[in-house]
């Protein structure tokens, strides 16, 4: 059997890095073509030692200098910048995984869709921001665009042989977040560290704070709404603060599918690195639902976490509010974890930012990222007050 070619956008975060792990374990299925990676040089460095990519990619020239310096026998390109990530996405894979955080990612990932590339996107921002510009590339190159996130891959294995016409309804499921018992009040004067104690899920800065607020799940459903082409009032949101249920789908019959498992990241990107096959983790422990002893459901508190209605409205809205909307969010948390804005500031800055926008209808790419462009701007002069 050929072994599948993987390009990497993201490979030292920890998308990228699960996803090497699962590499490193079943050599003989994959190898690595491309590699793009931030500004842990010293990770990439061992990455490229340890998969042999023929293209790799860092943030900045002074990040492509230390790489060579570190990797003096290495014979590939090393390329930086913007154009490093379009190299990296359109190199001669199978298939893309697309984790990078933030816009950042969506140019390269719409270059590998054209060129013919089938993506695993776990960037999700980049359907926030461009979700029918991409499905409109990839349904005209007829590439398919899989999901990483572990809620959407779930529904994803939800509807595996399923009738797409039968689907009633999908039911995001969100852990809560740490502030899930805390008062609007004391919301005020949370702290960064407060907010970066994921309770489940062990992830970057920017999604843990998007996930306390809610603004993740946010994300998620308009996510699901270019995913998986289901009306906007047939998602729903639940809080489950085991994380366990990771997301279900509703039949028409009332039958509803859920997939379960431990929280892990390995076992949706295992899933689309092998479908349609799944790989066996045995090195994964089963769930035990046992010790897990019950499973808790609550409905989502938009007064408390106004992030996620702000979601569906930019999404109601479409066009380009839900550009807006990401642009706005990544600078205010930006400014929160460096420790300039409070924590309830993310939801006013955005909300704020939304209502000044003049939406733009059927954008193209130009025309969402100026929109992109000017909600960072006014979120970043709405963060100096
Ligand atoms: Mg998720």
């Amino acid at each position: 059997m050929a072994k599948r070619k993987l390009a990497i956008l993201g490979c030292t975060g920890s998308i990228g890095t699960t996803t090497l792990g699962l590499v490193d374990r079943f050599r003989d299925r994959f190898s690595v073509t491309s590699l793009a990676g931030g500004r842990n040089i010293d990770r990439l460095a061992e990455q490229v030692r340890g998969f042999e990519p023929s293209i790799v990619a860092t943030a900045d020239e002074q990040g492509a200098e230390r790489l060579r310096a570190l990797v003096p026998d290495f014979a590939g390109d090393i390329v930086a910048g913007p154009e490093g990530l379009v190299r990296v996405a359109t190199a001669d894979a199978d298939l893309l995984i697309s984790a990078l955080v933030g816009a950042l990612g969506l140019r390269p990932t719409l270059s590998a869709i054209e060129a013919g590339t089938d993506v695993a996107l776990a960037n999700k921002e980049v359907l926030v921001v461009a979700g029918e510009l991409m499905k409109r590339s990839a349904d005209a190159a007829g590439v398919r665009v899989y999901p990483l996130d572990s809620e959407h891959n779930a529904i994803f294995q939800a509807m595996h042989g399923q009738n797409r016409d039968e689907v009633k309804r999908i039911i995001l499921t969100a852990s809560g977040g740490p502030f899930l018992h805390t008062s609007r009040e004391e919301l005020e004067s949370v702290t960064l560290q407060q907010a970066l104690q994921h309770p489940t899920w062990k992830m970057g800065d920017k999604i843990t704070i998007d996930s306390s607020t809610l603004m993740n799940k946010g994300l998620e459903v308009i996510e699901a709404f270019w995913f998986f082409d289901v009306p906007l009032d047939d998602i729903d949101v639940v809080i489950h603060p085991q994380s366990i249920v990771h997301s279900m789908v509703e039949y028409i019959d009332g039958s509803v599918i859920a997939q379960l498992g431990i929280p892990d990241m390995a076992v949706p990107i295992s899933y689309i690195l092998g479908y349609p096959e799944r790989l066996p983790l045995s090195h994964l422990p089963s769930l035990d639902l046992v010790q897990a002893g019950k499973l808790e459901f609550h409905a989502p508190d938009t007064d408390r976490f106004p992030c996620l209605r702000l979601a569906y409205d930019a999404l109601r809205a479409r066009g380009t509010a839900s550009a807006v909307l990401n642009g706005a969010n990544e600078v205010a948390v930006a400014s929160f974890l460096e420790g300039k804005i409070s924590y309830l500031d993310i939801p006013r800055i955005l909300e704020g930012v939304l209502e000044e926008h003049p939406a733009v209808d059927r954008p193209d790419l130009s025309q969402l990222l100026d929109a992109d462009r000017w909600s960072r701007q006014r979120a970043t002069e709405k963060t100096r007050g």
